[in-house]
């Protein structure tokens, strides 16, 4: 077998690998295998591009391929290592700037391969040059936009910059615009490819990426960053069609779709428009009434609220974000079963983006060995909150805001959450009156049934724990302060 017919059959036992952990990694059962497949599979394509590679070009470059492999392996090894899992959708947007970034030079590249030289010189034929000039432009255009799109996700996610969304005046008309500019550049670069225009289609696209993941609020960054996963994999297909790798091409078109569909299920379950999301919030209107007075909360205290568990029948507990960086999940699950040894209901309602990736808190609460048949998604529990005594909502904030259903002018207008304002009582673990990640304050700390718990998440239910292992009753009624919104 030659090294060509040996290579081709190492990407397609590839593909079929990257194939096998996409279907692996769609259920928990079989998730463990779905990332070995595709640790395999990228192994194996790896080594077969470095020897093919190998034939073409010196012992020198050989030897700097491997050691910047190294490296790379060494550097991604030490993250993975490293990151706590509520870092880990930043840590998923930087890797998706590289892939952006890499299409991008790709892109270059290949210009200056092809086109800068002129016609005559390349192996490319007169036929297919056109192709080539448009494949230059494409790559480019989606490799810029992931690239700055998803350093503007990474600033949003790690909270170096505010989640809100960014209104410039006429938004839609300049996304819209700047994608029929787009178009006409690549008609124009094909017909006479020249410098200026390389310069032009990048800077376009640099600023339409980073335009468009700016435009989109906090609520919307879990469909976000499915988006940039879906575009990070038409980019490396794009640089696959330019590099004459055909399994790049099949790779990326499968990160792509998969993508693409993952993103249109999260926006149906978030009751989002693919479309608008897509386009950058297309048809979102800037949102209004933040910083008016929302009246008066309640405080409560750790022994109040270990007093009422005590009393009460049936508990449901909504964990959030915080809940992930106070690592409370181990106390909450003590306190879980305590309360069932006393004889109290005791359920979990998970909202499908609380925290801050896919399934983080029912992992969360796996780890922490919390029953997975007391543990309910949104849709399962929702209507059981209005026969509950009390609801923990611990860390939540965005997931718990009835503003969603009852504001048409909230900027999470339409999102479903949990109705944890019907229950007899509710009980909000936090540290302060901020709002949530979507930056929208929330009317649920000032309703009559509602009481704040002020502190740490974890320090709070230890504080609870410690009340009910001394049976605490000290039973004041809760304080009563006036609030004014409190924005991130
Ligand atoms: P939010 O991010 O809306 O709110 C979390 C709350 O936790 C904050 O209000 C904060 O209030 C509180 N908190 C933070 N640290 C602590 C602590 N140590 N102890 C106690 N409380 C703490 O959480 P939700 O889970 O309700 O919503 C998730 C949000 O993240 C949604 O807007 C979602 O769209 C978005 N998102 C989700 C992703 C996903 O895939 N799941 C990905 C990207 C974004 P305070 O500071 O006062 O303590």
């Amino acid at each position: 077998m030659t090294s060509l017919t040996a290579s081709h059959a190492a990407d397609l036992v590839a593909a079929l690998l990257f194939i096998l952990s996409l279907a692996g990694l769609s259920q928990h059962r079989t998730s463990r295998a779905g990332i070995v497949y595709g640790i395999a599979g990228m192994v194996l394509a790896l080594v077969a591009t470095v020897v093919v590679a190998a034939q073409s070009i010196t012992a020198g470059a050989v030897a700097l391929i491997v050691l910047a492999m190294a490296l790379g392996a060494a550097i991604g090894l030490w993250r993975a290592r490293r990151v706590e899992m509520t870092q880990m959708p930043e840590l998923i947007a930087v890797l998706h700037s590289f892939v952006g970034l890499a299409a991008v030079l790709v892109g270059w590249n290949s210009y200056l391969e092809v086109e800068a030289h002129g016609t005559a010189q390349t192996r490319i034929g007169a036929d297919l040059l056109g192709i080539h000039h448009a494949e230059v432009f494409v790559g480019i255009f989606i490799g810029a936009v992931t690239f700055t799109g998803s350093i503007v996700a990474f600033l949003k996610l790690s909270a170096r910059i505010k989640s809100r969304p960014l209104m410039l005046p006429g938004k839609n008309a300049l996304n819209l615009g700047a994608l029929g500019a787009f178009v006409a550049l690549t008609v124009w670069f094909t017909i006479s490819p020249n410098l200026p225009l390389m310069i032009a289609v990048t800077a376009l696209a640099l600023a339409l990426g980073w335009h468009l993941v700016a435009s989109i609020g906090g609520g919307d960054m879990p469909v976000v960053v499915s988006m940039l996963n879906s575009y990070s994999g038409w980019a490396a297909a794009a640089a696959g069609f330019l590099l004459d790798n055909n399994l790049l091409i099949v790779t990326g078109a499968l990160v792509g779709s998969s993508g693409a569909y993952l993103s249109y299920i999260m926006c149906k379950a978030m009751n989002r428009s693919f479309i608008s999301v897509i386009a950058g919030g297309f048809g979102i209107e800037a949102p209004t009434g933040r910083g008016e007075e929302q009246g008066e909360h309640r405080e409560v205290r750790a022994a109040e609220a270990a007093e009422a568990l005590a009393q009460a029948r049936s508990v449901i507990i909504t964990p959030g974000y915080g809940m992930a960086v106070a690592q409370a999940q181990h106390p909450v699950a003590e306190l879980t079963r305590q309360l069932r040894e006393r004889g109290v209901e005791v359920r979990f309602g998970v909202h499908p983006v609380a925290g801050r990736l896919p399934g983080h808190m029912n992992v969360l609460l796996a780890e922490a060995k919390v029953p997975y048949d007391i543990v309910l998604e949104m849709d399962e529990i929702n209507d059981d909150f209005a026969d509950t005594s009390i609801v923990l909502v611990i860390g939540a904030n965005d997931t718990v805001n009835p503003a969603a259903t009852e504001d048409p002018a909230s900027p999470i207008a339409g999102m479903p959450v949990l109705r944890v304002w019907e229950a007899e009582q509710v009980i909000v673990f936090k540290r302060s009156m901020a709002s949530g990640y979507a930056g929208v304050q929330n009317p649920l700390f000032f309703r009559e049934n509602s009481s704040m718990l002020f502190g740490d998440a974890k320090q709070s239910v230890e504080e609870i724990l410690r009340a009910l292992s001394t049976n605490g009753s000290h039973g004041a009624a809760p304080v009563a302060r006036q609030a004014t919104v409190a924005g991130r």
